[in-house]
């Protein structure tokens, strides 16, 4: 069913007159359907709607909340071939991994419905009363994790299912008991409107307040600033540019109400090559970076865009191999032409920097919107120089610094800013003699990878995907994995008040069965 309107709460709405339509980047030409830019009264609607639930669905049940969740899932498997189809028209992605990241998206549902019904992530903390504690005696306190309230999620361009309208940043909002609004990443406006559909009627078997969720679409700035400004709204999530998420995160800071937005923005993600690794597996590890450079035509937030060696015979070497494995790819189509171009400007600018010269580049492709696989190289004293070059080129591309010794590495690792993630590639013994680097490289990011490439983000309890300005706009929170939904979160302290009130996960009789928290001892037991 899609028809291009937007979704505030169950109905299908189109009050708009201003209407675009997505591009098949392969053809590059417009896909069929008209969507409809969501009006001042379709973002009014669904906002005081959101509002409106808020409140009844942060007190529903965990077998609610679970359901739903699961729901979601099987709604979306129900969609079938035609989301399949229709995600590849809208982003040029294949096939495969139109069906992978579907995998994840229903995974990720399930993960949050186990984790609503395990319970620990309302972390309920129980310190009992001391009448007779001298000199000052101690009240009843009772800590819990509750909702933040309705959320604004922005629909990422690079995953048009897995980190879009029902992807990490709703379906953890959704388990932590938010209301969730999304404003549709305009590229895939079509894969959000089916997904969007999916969530609604999951809401609907559930018999769940309208308002707990809505999908609009737009292509351009004025509905999300919309969002963002309006007073009901709690919470923002974010996936994209720089300048997007900083300026999402500006207008936030600057409403009467500033509110948190949890954004994940660009990340070079530095690899950094030890001398004796190179010496002993430079053709794996130039095979394994080129995959990992060209993997999806680079367009990921974890793709490595810096790799950082120590000049010798073997670094050389390196670099002849990664060439010739470069060369060895398929180019392959980015997800819409704008990127496309803005990859293409990106690169010809590096290339114009002074001391940049070219590793690898395949050209000579006829397809349209194609991103070209690209490896530059510069010495590290003019990749000091010019912050430019620590800037990510958002495709298949990547550049090399050469280093003339170890200082010289340390020097410019200590310029590179926050990063979701860094790898080191070096054998045991020599990683235990980089004390140093390893300490710097750990304050500068959220994931440190050791003898491996950064695509490639399980998602799991441990994995942490979130990293020091700029990669995020907020570095003790991850954007992948159960902790996930803290960012829908806050403490609330309930001080003497009477058991009957307290809500179940901190009554004395632990009717939920949670892990407490009491008197500094982790506990099931009732009180
Ligand atoms: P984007 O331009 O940051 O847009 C992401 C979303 O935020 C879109 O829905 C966009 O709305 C909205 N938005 C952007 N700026 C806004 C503003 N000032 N006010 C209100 N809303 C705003 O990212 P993109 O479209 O995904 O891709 C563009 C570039 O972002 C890429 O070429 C790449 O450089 C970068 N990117 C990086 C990552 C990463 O993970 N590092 C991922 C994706 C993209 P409209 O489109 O409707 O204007």
């Amino acid at each position: 069913m899609l028809d291009g309107k937007n979704i505030v709460g169950y109905d299908r709405t189109q009050r708009g007159n201003v209407t675009f339509r997505t591009i098949n980047p392969v053809l590059n030409k417009e896909n069929e359907t008209v969507f409809y830019e969501a009006s001042r009264e379709e973002v009014e609607e669904a906002v005081s709607l959101a509002h409106s639930a808020a409140v009844f669905y942060a007190e529903t049940s965990k077998e609610t909340r679970a359901g739903f969740l699961r729901s979601i899932a099987q709604e979306i498997m129900a969609l079938g071939d035609d989301l399949i189809d229709l995600y590849c028209a809208e982003s040029g992605l294949p096939e495969g991994r139109a069906k992978g990241e579907r995998g994840r998206t229903v995974g990720q549902l399930e993960l949050y419905a186990r984790l609503v019904e395990e319970g620990s992530y309302v972390q309920p903390s129980i310190d009992t009363a001391l009448p007779h504690r001298e000199p000052n005696p101690r009240v009843d306190l009772r800590k819990m994790m509750v909702p933040v309230g309705p959320v604004v999620v922005f629909g990422a361009s690079n995953f048009p299912l897995a980190y879009s309208s029902a992807g990490g940043d709703t379906a953890s909002a959704l388990a932590a008991g938010c209301p969730v609004i999304v404003k549709g990443h305009p590229m895939h406006a079509g894969t959000g409107n089916m997904v969007s559909s999916a969530i609604a009627s999951a809401a609907r078997m559930h018999n769940l307040p309208e308002g707990v969720f809505s999908h609009l679409n737009s292509k351009g700035h004025e509905v999300g600033e919309a969002l963002v400004k309006h007073p009901f709204i709690k919470a923002v999530g974010f996936t994209g540019s720089h300048g997007g998420g900083r300026a999402l995160f500006n207008l936030a800071a600057s409403r009467e109400e500033p509110i948190p937005v949890f954004a994940e923005m660009g990340s070079v993600n530095p690899v950094i090559l030890l001398p004796e690794m190179l010496k002993k597996e430079k053709d794996l590890w130039a095979k394994t970076i080129a995959g990992s450079v060209t993997l999806g035509s680079g367009q990921f937030c974890t793709n490595p865009g810096i790799l950082i060696g120590i000049e010798n015979s073997d670094l050389d070497r390196f670099s002849e191999i990664l060439s010739e494995e470069i060369h060895q790819v398929s180019p392959s189509t980015m997800l819409h032409p704008d990127i496309a171009q803005k990859y293409n400007q990106g690169r010809e600018q590096a290339r114009e920097q002074k001391g940049t010269s070219v590793v690898a580049e395949i050209s000579d492709t006829a397809k349209p919107n194609v991103g070209r696989p690209t490896i530059l190289k510069v010495k590290a004293a003019d990749f000091r120089e010019n912050p430019r070059l620590h800037q990510e080129v958002f495709g298949p591309f990547s550049l090399l610094v050469v280093c003339q010794n170890i200082e010289d590495l340390e020097r410019s690792v200590a310029l590179i800013e926050g990063q979701l993630t860094a790898s080191v590639i070096g054998t045991p013994e020599e990683l235990a003699g980089y004390d140093f680097l390893l300490r710097q490289l750990k304050e500068r990011v959220g994931r440190l990878i050791f003898n491996g490439v950064p695509t490639g983000v399980e998602v799991c309890a441990s994995m942490h995907h979130g990293g020091p300005y700029p990669a995020t706009t907020d570095s003790r929170f991850t954007a992948v994995g159960e902790d996930a939904i803290n960012r829908w979160l806050r403490p609330v302290c309930f001080q003497n008040c009477p058991d009957s009130l307290l809500p179940p996960a901190l009554q004395n009789a632990n009717p939920l069965k949670l892990l407490r928290r009491i008197d500094g001892n982790l506990t099931r037991d009732k009180l």
